[in-house]
């Protein structure tokens, strides 16, 4: 048996392996590139290049690649053999620093939104020496940075690597002018990954799930979670033997994958790994997705990782557990032990509060897509609202502070502000609420309407951003208070914060009716479709927003626009002309020959002088919504082909027509999937795909 201990990261270009294949100065230069954001000196990228290719290839790789993450969110790769020509028959193994430091791939084919013309194809892909690079399937992965020719970012990481800065030095500054000295701090992250798995064979057998990630028909099963009998449940052999394979993958690219069970619905699962820094979490949490997905192919089983496979049970989401922290580890989110550390909790958290109430559409905006939308409010995952839970004991907090009031705890300790300490935050008691889109957690923040297959740099890149954003205005409010006055002010700041916008609070029941109406009471935003959400993303105060902290210039903002709005479009047609396809070539011709063997058994007992009720009731069952379901899929081919002019048009069309006709055309089928024998239903039904995977 192998020991986790001894091959952790073994195939990851870690410090140690650096400290085994560099010379000791070049080391040495490596890390103050790595942790202190120093820019590699050139005269030493070739050498870091060979060992990182000796390393390689003492791995058994021939190939590297720049590894990234281009707009459509899921990773890119190109890989090129390590040789290079010495003579007409003759190689040697070459990797030079320039090839380790810049790459051109041919990009023409990735979404720009506009960023970079097709024929300006040259796209430039750029070393990202802060995440390690790795050895997969006999190639070198070198994470990189996607740019074009003018510098735009044409990637979910750089932006997001712009964000870790602006919060940097928004953070920085404001602690410094509070009175700590601290010099860096780093936002940490740790997303705990939802997913399905179904038998191969099955998935195989429907277009829908193969195209589409989803089951566009399909009736409930006989059973379905009400029983919550699947939520850590214990595990089939084949998923255990499917888990440690994807862990023993994981912790050899070094990827902290800690806790895994059985989720609430059917077939489904989560794994969650121990935080780590924002860029590797990221990086890692691709790679993740990745291993999840290829080891299942091992098993018979496939990984969907769509945010709702199936209707009627569960999606899947992603909660991102987010929070920042200094150089040393201490963690800016934890309660303090002192009332100057409860100070500079509660001013950050009052940065925070605020951030998340003036920002709401860009949360929003940061996990739209047509998948999520299908989970977000659906009585499974967190409303379409956003507002932040803090649990009853710290709300009592703020609330006591906002009115001047001194708090007494439950066992009779008193806070006073500055005289006395924050009394410990009991973490359980504030993890209760399930329902809340963006909850506090002790010591971090849990946003958690991330849908399941997204790429999480766009979330974290917008929390970056407003709280930098707010720090950023909170320094410039203190930055002339004495040391002597500070607690005042910052208590007369927290105050101001709490009073404009603690309506983004909420600690209720975020699934239910009463709080939509009276989160419109409060003014919040509720942005139901990704439709609905997207065009916030370039309002004036958001483009203003990210030009400040230099997160996406308003060309980059306006490109992710428009590729997220014609995403969401081609998503929904694909869906469309899936459903279409399946019902003329599968599901109508199956009904007919169901329909010819009931008219057949009719006829048959007519002519014998014997009535068919029976037969004749459930011809009817049938035939009623068939009718509707056939004129309904004319409609429907008709607006498949429709033109639409405009990115934001086409996103309505698919929110306003095409969704909404699809819905009703999956209900009608449903109905008459339950009338047809399992025999002649020409798929895998949901009693199939989620009790016999
Ligand atoms: P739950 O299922 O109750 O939400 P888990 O323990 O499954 O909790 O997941 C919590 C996640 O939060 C883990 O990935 C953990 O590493 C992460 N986490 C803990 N502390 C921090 C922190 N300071 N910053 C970011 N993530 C954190
Ligand atoms: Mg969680």
């Amino acid at each position: 048996m192998k020991i986790v201990d001894e091959y952790f990261g073994c195939d990851v270009f870690s410090t140690s392996a650096m400290q085994r294949y560099l010379p000791h100065a070049v080391y040495k230069q490596m890390m103050d590139v790595m942790e202190k954001g120093k820019e590699l000196p050139k005269e030493i990228a070739d050498v870091v290049a060979n060992a990182m290719k000796d390393w390689a290839m003492d791995k058994g790789a021939t190939h590297y690649t720049h590894w990234f993450q281009p707009m459509t969110g899921i990773t890119a790769e190109k890989h090129d053999a390590f040789i290079n020509p010495t003579g007409p028959t003759s190689v040697i193994s070459d990797f030079r620093g320039k090839e380790l430091i810049k790459g051109e791939p041919d990009a023409s084919s990735f979404p720009s939104g506009g960023l970079r013309a097709t024929f300006e194809a040259r796209g430039y892909t750029a070393w990202d020496p802060t995440s390690l690079a790795f050895v997969k399937e006999k190639t070198l992965y070198i994470p990189t940075l996607f740019c074009s020719y003018d510098g735009s970012a044409l990637d979910k990481k750089t932006p997001l690597l712009r964000s870790n800065d602006a919060l940097n030095k928004a953070a920085v500054r404001l602690l410094n002018i509070m009175g700590y000295n601290i010099h860096k701090i780093k936002t940490t992250v740790g997303p705990e990954q939802e997913y399905f798995l179904i038998d191969e064979d099955m998935f195989k057998e429907r277009l829908d799930l193969l195209v589409t990630g989803r089951t566009l028909f399909g009736a409930a099963p006989v059973k379905g979670q009400e029983l919550d009998d699947h939520y850590f449940g214990s595990l089939s052999e084949r998923v255990k033997a499917y888990m440690e394979e994807v862990d023993e993958e994981l912790w050899k690219l070094g990827v902290y994958a800690k806790t895994e069970h059985k989720e609430v619905a059917p077939c489904q699962f989560e794994l969650a790994p121990v935080f780590t820094s924002t860029n590797i979490a990221n990086d890692q949490n691709q790679l993740t997705m990745e291993v999840l997905q290829k080891v299942a192919s091992h098993h018979g089983l496939v990984c969907l990782l769509h945010e709702k496979p199936f209707d009627g049970v569960n999606g899947s989401g992603k909660h991102n557990n987010w929070s920042f922290c200094t150089e040393e580890g201490d963690n800016i989110l934890e309660p303090g032990d002192s009332p100057k550390d409860n100070i500079r909790f509660l001013t950050v958290l009052a940065a925070i509060i605020k951030g998340v109430d003036e920002y709401q559409d860009l949360l929003r905006i940061s996990v739209a897509s047509a998948g999520n939308d299908h989970r977000l409010g659906a009585d499974e995952a967190p409303p379409a609202i956003i507002s932040i839970y803090l649990g009853e004991e710290l709300t009592a907090i703020l609330e006591a502070i906002e009115a001047g009031n001194e708090y007494v705890d439950t066992i009779d300790r008193k806070l006073e502000l500055g005289v006395s300490t924050l009394p410990p935050i009991a973490k359980d008691s504030t993890d209760r609420n399930r329902t809340s889109p963006f909850a506090f957690t002790g010591n971090k923040f849990e946003f958690r309407m991330l849908g399941s297959n997204l790429n999480i740099s766009c979330p974290n890149t917008i929390l970056n951003t407003i709280v930098a954003e707010e720090l950023t205005q909170f320094a410039d409010e203190l930055e002339c208070v004495k040391q002597e006055d500070m607690t005042k002010a910052l208590i007369a700041l927290i105050q101001k914060t709490l009073k404009n916008h603690k309506r983004i609070i909420f600690s209720g029941n975020g699934y239910s009716d009463e709080w939509k109406k009276e989160a419109q009471k409060r003014g919040l935003l509720e942005l139901k479709t990704t439709a609905d959400a997207l065009p916030h993303y370039t309002d004036p105060k958001n483009l203003q927003l990210f030009e400040k902290h230099n997160v996406y210039s308003a060309s980059e903002l306006h490109a992710r626009e428009s590729i997220l709005l014609t995403n969401y479009y081609q998503v929904v047609q694909i869906e469309a002309k899936t459903m279409a396809y399946m019902l003329r070539k599968q599901i109508l011709p199956a009904i007919f020959s169901y329909e010819a063997k009931l008219a057949q058994i009719i006829q048959t007992k007519k002519s014998s002088g014997i009535d068919a009720p029976l037969e004749v009731k459930i011809l009817k069952n049938i035939n009623t919504p068939l009718e509707l379901v056939s004129n309904h899929l004319d409609t429907l081919e008709a607006l498949i082909n429709k033109e639409t002019t405009t990115e934001k048009q086409a996103a309505r069309f698919a929110a306003d027509e095409l969704l909404p006709l699809m819905e009703t055309i999956r209900k009608l089928t449903d109905v008459i999937e339950t009338n047809v024998s399992k025999e002649d239903w020409p798929l895998p039904d949901y009693n199939d795909i989620l009790f016999k995977s």
